[in-house]
C-alpha cells in the first residue's frame, strides 16, 4: 500500500535517510523501530507531505505522492510527536479547527467530534480548556485531531513517549481498535516491547538506513539462534567451553549451540559431579531488542 524507493533526504550536508527502500502493507500495524536520530520522523513527515525536499519517490496505493494528489492526503492521518493543540481552548474546539481544515462541518462536524472524543476517552472532558488536560490526555486528544477525517492510514510518531501508563494502555486500545477496523497504522516508537505487542511488520532503522525489514515472526525465526543461559555458584568458563561458544554476559554465561537441548543435558550432568550451585540452567532466544542490538551496534535507548 505505502512503497518509499530510494528515498534519501539531506539536511544541509548532514544525511538524515540513506536509500531508503520499504514496502507497508495495507491493513496492518506497521513499526518503525530505531534510536533517537535515527530517522523515524524524517521518513513520517515526508510521507505525510510535511517535508518535500527529498530524492527519491513515494507512492500510496500507487499513485505518487509527488504528483500532489489531493486524495492521498486525505486518505492520511498524521499524529506528529509534538502537540499541536491549543491550549486555551477547550478539546472540542480544538477538534473543531482541525475539522474545519478538512472541509466538515454543521451536524456532521459536530457527530464526528464525538465520535473521536469517545473512541480517545474524551468525551466528558471536551467543553474543559486544554491546559487543564494532564499530558497522557494531550497525547490522546492529538491522536483525536488524526483520526477526525477518518483516514485510512494513520501515522503516528512516538505516541507514548511521557505518558502515565493508563493513557499508554489506551493509546495502545485505540490502536488495535484501528487495526481492528481494517486500517493501516505505522508507529514509530524505541520502545521494542511496545512494538511486539502492538505490530505486525517492523522495520529497524538506524542512522539514516533500514537495517532489517519484515514480519516480527519471520525476523524471530531468522536471526533468533537459540542459547542456553548458566548462572551459579562456582560456574567457571573453562567448564563450558566444550559445549559451544561462551560468553560472560551479566549474573551468568550465554553458550551459542545449535544443539541446545543436548548441550543443555551435558551441562547438567557435568554439573552433578561437581561442586557448584547452579541457579539457572535455560535455553533461551534474543529478544528483538537483542537482534537490534546484533544488527546495529546500538541499543535503541541512551
Ligand atoms: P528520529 O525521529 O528517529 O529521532 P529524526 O528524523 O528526527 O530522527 O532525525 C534524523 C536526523 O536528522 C538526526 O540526526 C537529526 O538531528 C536530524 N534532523 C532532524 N530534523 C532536522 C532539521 N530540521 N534540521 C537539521 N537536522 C535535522
Amino acid at each position: 500500500m505505502i512503497q518509499f524507493t530510494d528515498v534519501n533526504k539531506m539536511y544541509k550536508e548532514r544525511a538524515a535517510l540513506k536509500n531508503i527502500n520499504l514496502h507497508i502493507n495495507e491493513g496492518v500495524c506497521f513499526g518503525l523501530i530505531g534510536p533517537n536520530g535515527a530517522g523515524k520522523s524524517t521518513l513520517m513527515k515526508i510521507l505525510c507531505n510535511i517535508l518535500g525536499d527529498y530524492k527519491g519517490n513515494v507512492s500510496v496505493s500507487g499513485k505518487l505522492l509527488e504528483s500532489g494528489n489531493s486524495e492521498i492526503k486525505r486518505k492520511i492521518g498524521y499524529v506528529p510527536q509534538d502537540l499541536v493543540l491549543e491550549e486555551k481552548l477547550t478539546g472540542l474546539d480544538n477538534l473543531a479547527f482541525f475539522g474545519r481544515i478538512y472541509g466538515l462541518k454543521g451536524k456532521a462536524l459536530k457527530d464526528r467530534i464525538d465520535e473521536v472524543l469517545q473512541k480517545v476517552g474524551l468525551l466528558d472532558r471536551k467543553k474543559d480548556a486544554v491546559s487543564s488536560y494532564s499530558g497522557g490526555m494531550k497525547r490522546r486528544l492529538n491522536i483525536a485531531c488524526a483520526l477526525l477525517h477518518e483516514p485510512d492510514i494513520i501515522i503516528m510518531d512516538e505516541p507514548t513517549v511521557g505518558v502515565d501508563p493508563q493513557s499508554r494502555n489506551h493509546i495502545f486500545d485505540i490502536i488495535n481498535e484501528l487495526k481492528n477496523n481494517g486500517k493501516t497504522v505505522m508507529y514509530s516508537s524505541h520502545y521494542m516491547e511496545e512494538v511486539e505487542s502492538l505490530c505486525d511488520d517492523i522495520a529497524l532503522i538506524d542512522q539514516g538506513e533500514i537495517v532489517e525489514s519484515g514480519s516480527i515472526r519471520e525476523l524471530l525465526v531468522k536471526y533468533s539462534k537459540p542459547s542456553i543461559f548458566v548462572q551459579g555458584i562456582g560456574v567457571e568458563k573453562d567448564d563450558l567451553n566444550a559445549f559451544g561458544s561462551v560468553i560472560k554476559v551479566k549474573d551468568g554465561y550465554k553458550i551459542d549451540t545449535p544443539e541446545p537441548l543436548q548441550k543443555l543435558e551435558q551441562i547438567a550432568d557435568l554439573f552433578l559431579t561437581k561442586d557448584v550451585q547452579i541457579e539457572r540452567l535455560e535455553i533461551t532466544r534474543p529478544s528483538l531488542e537483542d537482534i537490534f542490538l546484533s544488527l546495529t551496534g546500538s541499543s535503541l535507548r541512551d
